[in-house]
């Protein structure tokens, strides 16, 4: 681990809190949580730093992010590398988070150039109207351990641009990566030369960390993904003060597939989708919709390539699903899969794969389950690779029951049929953030703004205009004449 460690100036050994690999169970470093005194002066030092940073000019902060670009780039084997020795994921998805890196910070310097107000005609004569955008404040990442640095780039890049320092609380389960991708940002701003101390910085700890960022006044913006559960504890804590949260949550998507759907194509899509990550994706396909007249070849295609999945070590070539998280992550599994049976579903796989290779970690199958409808155990999250699939037989009530869950992250319908296309993408249609056609519901663009709707969270983060949550707006209006009209026409002398 050190050789790898090395190369961003960390080492393993630092704390008491062990940090394990998903691959074999084993140990591979351990972190020291910061104290409460070292919470509250790296606080002080963010709202310091942003005294400082928002003076620099935006064009001038999008260099700093810029130059992080460079460093990603530089070290995307390694980064990569690392994220899938402590996350599990297979290591074409683990250089696919820091690539996600990269697109935002190119995103982002371009932004700095592009962060547009508006002139608005004033009703009053020799005036001038405008909305202009200020710096928001600190912005606090609070992120999850399927996405261990890259959810972190997405609000980071953007906030710096914007004139916000960051402060980051990864996930207790990945902070190896996040140590490793914080030292990237330091040598990024010592070649920047002029970024002030505390401009990026970590927080290592657990729930209690995040709630201290939850609270802090200081604080303005709360970006936070993870469970709905997080967010629903964190959201008024953070409502208490008027602060702004940014709740990236649980998701629960779907696919409807259609009589005239290309099934080569929506076999492929559900597979990344549903098996890709180990079903460690916010974006996960979860809830599958197949019209009667194509679910029996449908759903034997899917079981023959369910079966010759190549599960094991996510670093070998060729290995498609690599382990779950831990032993906690394989136990909701198995449970979700009792309740799936006693509510009348029919299971193909869910079991646990390679105890001899790697008896301390947690592989399995990815199951297929056939449902009768949509019970208590399909509206939940699960979060590992349980596919639910039902029949339907209209349209009507395949979206029906699609938008009847609790969460609305993403969805995506297969069909050649362009009423039917258009109806899920209509007011009337999915109800989720993301809504995709001919496409699965993951792996999606830093271009487009990311998030969901009901139990999601509703924040967005990424693309688009996602920039305006992380600043302020502010209507300014001129007076050049020599007269002092009111609004509204009112005389008050
Ligand atoms: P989690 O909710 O257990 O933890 C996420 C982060 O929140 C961790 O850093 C944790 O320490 C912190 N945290 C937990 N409770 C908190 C509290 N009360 N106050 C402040 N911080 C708190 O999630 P996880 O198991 O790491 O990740 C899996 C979940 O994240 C899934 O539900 C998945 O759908 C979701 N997720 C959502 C998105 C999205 O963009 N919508 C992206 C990735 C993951």
């Amino acid at each position: 681990m050190n050789p790898l460690l090395s190369q961003f100036g960390i080492t393993a050994e630092t704390g008491e809190h062990p940090v394990h690999s998903p691959i074999d169970g084993a140990q591979i470093g351990s972190v020291a949580y910061d104290s409460a005194a070292a919470i509250e002066s790296k606080i002080a030092a963010t709202t310091d730093a942003f005294r400082i940073w928002r003076e620099v000019p935006a064009p001038r902060r999008g260099e700093l992010v810029r130059l992080l670009g460079e460093e990603l780039r530089t070290h995307k084997q390694a980064l990569g590398r690392l994220v899938t020795i402590e996350n599990g994921k297979i290591l074409q998805e683990g250089l696919g988070e820091v690539q996600e890196m990269i697109d935002i910070c190119d995103f982002a310097v371009g932004l700095s150039r592009q962060l547009y107000g508006l002139t608005i005609a004033s009703e009053r004569p020799g005036h001038r109207m405008m909305e202009q955008w200020h710096p928001a404040g600190p912005v606090a990442v609070i992120s999850a351990f399927n996405f261990p640095v890259a959810v972190w780039a997405w609000n980071a890049a953007l906030a710096l641009v914007c004139g916000n320092p960051v402060i980051w609380k990864p996930s207790e389960k990945t902070p190896l990566a996040a140590l490793a991708t914080q030292s990237l940002f330091e040598r990024a701003a010592k070649i920047f030369h002029g970024a002030p101390a505390g401009l990026s910085q970590i927080l290592l700890g657990a729930r209690d960390t995040g709630e201290a960022l939850a609270r802090d006044p200081r604080i303005p913006v709360v970006s936070a993904t993870g469970s709905t559960a997080m967010g629903r504890a964190l959201a008024p804590v953070v409502a208490a003060r008027f602060g702004r949260a940014i709740l990236e949550l649980g998701g629960n998507n779907a696919m409807i597939v259609c009589p005239s759907a290309k099934l080569d194509l929506a076999l492929r899509a559900i597979l990344f989708a549903a098996v890709g990550t180990a079903g460690q994706r916010c974006t996960t396909l979860r809830r599958l919709f197949v019209h009667d007249s194509v679910h029996d070849r449908l759903v034997e295609a899917l079981k023959s390539a369910y079966a010759n999945l190549s599960i094991g070590d996510p670093l070998a070539d060729g290995t498609l699903v690599g382990p779950l998280i831990d032993a906690h992550a394989f136990g909701q599994m198995q449970s979700a899969l009792a309740a799936a049976r006693e509510e009348g579903g029919q299971i193909a796989g869910g079991g646990r794969a390679l105890t001899e290779q790697f008896p301390r970690a947690h592989y399995v199958k990815p199951a297929i389950v056939e449902m009768p409808g949509q019970t208590a155990i399909v509206r939940r999250e699960t979060f590992a690779p349980i596919l639910y699939v039902m029949r339907t037989h209209d349209f009507d009530d395949a979206l029906a029951r699609h938008n009847e869950v609790a969460q609305g992250l993403s969805s995506c319908i297969f069909t050649q049929d362009m009423q039917e296309a258009e109806r899920f993408l209509a007011a009337s249609g999915s109800d989720c953030g993301i809504a995709n056609v001919n496409i699965g519901p993951s792996g999606a663009e830093i271009g487009g703004a990311f998030g969901g709707e009901k139990e999601t969270g509703g924040g967005r983060e990424s693309g688009s205009d996602s920039w305006k949550a992380y600043m302020r707006r502010q209507t300014a209006t001129i007076n050049y004449s020599d007269a002092l009209p009111l609004a509204q026409g009112i005389t008050f002398a």
